[in-house]
């Protein structure tokens, strides 16, 4: 508390992210992470930006970068827009095309930055409860409001909602942008970016840091109509004009022209996604079903708190939220390598017994 702090600062409750450890010993399954690194000519796109021109500033428009997403989208480089990190998209979305007089609504459990950017924005919000089985009801969202926000898959329950039940929700909602965070959807799911050229009020967030394995270099995108991105661009330009180095906008465009190595290590987390469900299942484990790399899991004999903190002995780390109240009771695993998850089995085998 300080006496200098503006106001809005007293009212802010910051994101919380998960433990970035200094220990690189440790199983790390808790930040969804890729576990294989970038492909081989994202670090060759790098190499070659290190040189005198790091003296000038990077393209403040991210052309290039704007051109590859939209070519693969099959849409213009003004329905692109690109951002330090999808949270940075995101954090411009809430405040250029969610703050109405409505409140935004989202679901109950999901992503926790949400509640997090209204707040710092001063967007009225409400939390709209998913199903008991962890679900999104599109009836929920068809009521009056200032926009839609939800990532999908889900996260953290990594559940998926259907294409057309996205569509419905679109055609519900006319008079509001439906934003949909599709950071996992290279993990399963359908991707709705197809609907950008149909719905103008669509919004569709993805990012590299996960199925591109590059969180480190920081590059999100949005796809929308371009009246939409035109707003994202205006926040843009009153804040940073820069927010995407040259380094990320050269990483960004080799990682997105690698086909190859992108369907390589998103397959090969997929097929230990499933080899983890099925252990985990053995173990006595309840899983929610997932289409991220990710899986929400409980033992019904054990708290999800206290088994995240054996494990933590145990040099695996593991996330827990203690709030909501429902998903308390249990632990979201990052989907690692088959050795890392055969660890995390061994390790919780042991624990149970
Ligand atoms: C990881 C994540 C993001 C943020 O990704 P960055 O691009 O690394 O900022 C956004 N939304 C959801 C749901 C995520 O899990």
């Amino acid at each position: 508390m300080s006496r200098y702090w503006s106001p809005v600062v007293h009212g802010l409750i910051p994101y919380v992210p998960g433990e970035q450890p200094k220990l690189t010993s440790l199983v790390k399954l808790n930040t969804n992470e890729n576990p294989y690194g970038p492909s081989p000519k994202v670090l060759a796109a790098l190499q070659a930006e290190i040189g005198d021109t790091l003296r000038l500033y990077p393209d403040p428009d991210s052309s290039r970068l704007r051109q590859v997403i939209a070519g693969r989208f099959g849409l213009q480089p003004a329905n692109v827009f690109v951002g330090n990190g999808s949270d940075e998209v995101l954090a411009h979305a809430f405040q250029a095309l969610l703050k109405h007089d409505l409140p935004v609504l989202f679901p109950d459990i999901t992503y926790s930055f949400y509640p997090v950017y209204c707040r710092l924005y001063g967007i009225a919000f409400e939390e709209v409860a998913l199903t008991e089985d962890f679900l999104i009801r599109v009836e929920d969202y068809c009521r009056p409001n200032g926009g839609i926000v939800f990532p999908n898959p889900n996260a953290p329950t990594g559940c998926a909602l259907p294409r057309a039940e996205i569509e419905r929700l679109l055609q519900a909602n006319p008079d509001s942008v439906v934003l949909v965070d599709e950071a996992y959807i290279d993990f399963g799911g359908e991707s709705v970016a197809p609907l950008v050229h149909h719905y103008p009020n669509l919004l569709v967030v993805h990012t590299l840091s996960k199925s591109r394995s590059l969180a480190g270099l920081r590059v999100g995108y949005a796809l929308g109509h371009a009246d939409l991105i035109e707003a994202l661009i205006r926040v843009k330009d009153s804040f940073n004009s820069y927010p995407l180095d040259r380094f990320a906008q050269a990483g960004a465009v080799a990682a997105l022209e690698d086909d190859a190595h992108f369907e390589e290590t998103r397959s090969k987390v997929v097929a230990s996604r499933e080899r983890l469900v099925g252990a985990l299942a053995q173990l006595g484990f309840v899983v929610l079903p997932s289409a991220a790399n990710f899986i929400l899991a409980r033992h019904p004999g054990h708290d999800g708190a206290a088994l995240t903190a054996r494990l933590r002995e145990r040099s695996i780390i593991v996330r827990h939220f203690r709030t909501p109240a429902r998903i308390a009771p249990f632990m979201r695993i990052t989907v690692g390598t088959d050795e890392q998850c055969d660890t995390l089995v061994s390790a919780l085998r042991e624990i149970l017994s």
